[in-house]
């Protein structure tokens, strides 16, 4: 990627890290403290709220790693080997008496006395039933020593880690039942604007339906948030007023549309009347208009309306805010370093974010980014990123973030 110009500059537009460390350092001001117990398969896109330490060593005792044959290594000297006991996995070995050899599984207790295990494989079963080993035999191999993945009181996950199938198989290894989990995060989500009408009624003269309103209800519910379905706001004042009045007690609010400078931003005014906005001019495309305050203390974010914007700014700042409110360390999305399978020509004061896919390890882009066309997202699998004041050639390395690693 080739910087053109004066990278960086970007007139009074705010570069997207400004912003973000912003939204982070608001949300770690404002944590979400209160805990809940939750049954391990409940806890799926939670936060653990205390480090999980372990208990046991795991695994608990040594065990085998193969199906074959354990025994005392010095015992091997050529001359064939009988069968003292067989082991199983689940079972409790006795002592390997000395001289002999013990049938064993995978994930069975080596027992006590053996060092070795040899696979099956390499052994042969002679008429008399005793064995002979065709291999040259190492001390430890194959045996899966105790402690090997953790031993008693290894921090095994820290607090703040979120919880998905792999964290939640790794506790119940551990013999957790339960784990406690920071409660869920309650976002109230606003559409505003005259012109939305909800899926399943009749589209009137200059209507459009709201996109935005379930994107982001069952975006937010995929993150484990409790979702406050505020529906929409029209572009009144004391309708605003009233509104958020009936909001409650919530940890945020997230409204998209009426961010910018436009006459209709009812939710500014009103914000500005019992509490604090502030409006950002981002250095991001889609998205520029951002809102950020609090209304009589509750935190208030105010996305752009345009549903490509809104995805684009919701996955990249007010998600990580969510996640910052819990506790999590690593709310950045991975992004991964790819060859541009297109030219981008027209170096932009904002960082792009199109929507592409990968072919043939290329990315590629969508026919059309307007902010307005939801569908470039959806034919997408990810987010390429072309960064302020840059221009692609054919295989220029380019950002592209995995839709999937930012959608819950
Ligand atoms: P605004 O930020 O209110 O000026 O809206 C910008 C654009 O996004 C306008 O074309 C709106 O009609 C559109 N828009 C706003 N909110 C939504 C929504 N909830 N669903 C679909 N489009 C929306
Ligand atoms: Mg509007």
């Amino acid at each position: 990627m080739k910087p053109v110009g004066k990278p960086g500059r970007t007139g009074e537009l705010m570069p997207v890290e400004v912003a973000l460390a912003r939204l982070l350092a608001l949300a770690a001001a404002a944590p979400i403290r209160d805990t809940e117990t939750l049954p391990l398969a409940a806890c799926e896109g939670r936060v653990l709220a205390q480090d999980l330490v372990s208990t046991l060593d795991l695994p608990p005792w040594p065990n085998s790693a193969m199906d074959g044959y354990a025994l005392h290594l010095a015992d091997w000297t050529g001359e064939p080997l009988p069968v003292s006991q067989r082991i199983f996995a689940g079972q409790a070995p006795e002592a390997l008496a000395r001289g002999t050899c013990a049938r064993i599984f995978t994930g069975a207790p080596v027992p006590a006395g053996a060092d070795c295990v040899e696979m099956q494989e390499n052994a042969q079963v002679q008429a008399d039933g005793r064995v002979v080993f065709t291999q040259s035999l190492r001390v430890q191999q194959n045996i899966r020593p105790q402690g090997q993945e953790t031993t008693v009181g290894e921090v095994v996950l820290p607090a703040g880690t979120r919880l998905g199938p792999i964290e939640q198989g790794l506790a119940a290894s551990l013999g957790c039942a339960t784990l406690e989990v920071i409660r869920r995060v309650h976002v109230a989500v606003l559409s505003t604007g005259d012109e939305l009408i909800e899926p399943g009624q009749p589209l009137g003269p200059g209507q459009i339906y709201n996109s935005n309103r379930v994107l982001l209800c069952s975006w937010l519910t995929r993150m484990g948030c409790e979702v406050l379905d505020a529906g929409i706001l029209p572009d009144d004042l004391p309708a605003t007023r009233q509104r958020l009045v009936e909001l409650g007690d919530v940890d945020l609010i997230l409204s998209t549309g009426g961010v910018s400078v436009g006459e209709a931003d009812f939710l500014g005014i009103a914000l500005r009347e019992e509490g604090e906005l502030a409006l950002w001019k981002l250095a991001i495309k889609p998205g520029k208009p951002l809102t950020c305050g609090h209304y009589r203390g509750v935190p208030v974010i105010g996305l752009p309306g345009n549903p490509a914007s809104t995805l684009v700014t919701f996955a990249l700042l007010a998600r990580p805010y969510l996640l910052r409110r819990q506790g999590v360390q690593a709310v950045e999305p991975l992004t991964f370093q790819v060859p541009a399978g297109f030219v981008w020509a027209k170096p932009g004061n904002r960082r792009e974010y199109l929507r592409g896919r990968l072919e043939q390890g290329r990315a590629v882009i969508y026919k059309n980014q307007s902010s307005g066309v939801l569908r470039s997202a959806a034919w997408a699998e990810g987010l390429v990123e072309v960064r302020e004041g840059s221009t692609l050639a054919q295989g220029d390395e380019v950002g592209f973030i995995p839709l999937s690693e930012v959608l819950g």
